[in-house]
């Protein structure tokens, strides 16, 4: 067997640290708190 570290609990919030409602998308693991913040930086306006 290979490595696999990652599943549930790998993923959390890149900015913040939460784990609630974190967003994998975009390659981004945010939470849609710091997504929405981040979303405006980066360029995203079309988020929901
Ligand atoms: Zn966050």
């Amino acid at each position: 067997m290979s490595k696999k570290r990652f599943g549930r609990g790998s993923r959390k919030c890149k900015v913040c640290g939460t784990h609630r409602a974190v967003i994998r998308r975009y390659n981004l693991y945010i939470c849609r708190r710091c997504f929405r913040e981040k979303a405006e930086k980066i360029g995203f306006k079309k988020y929901e």
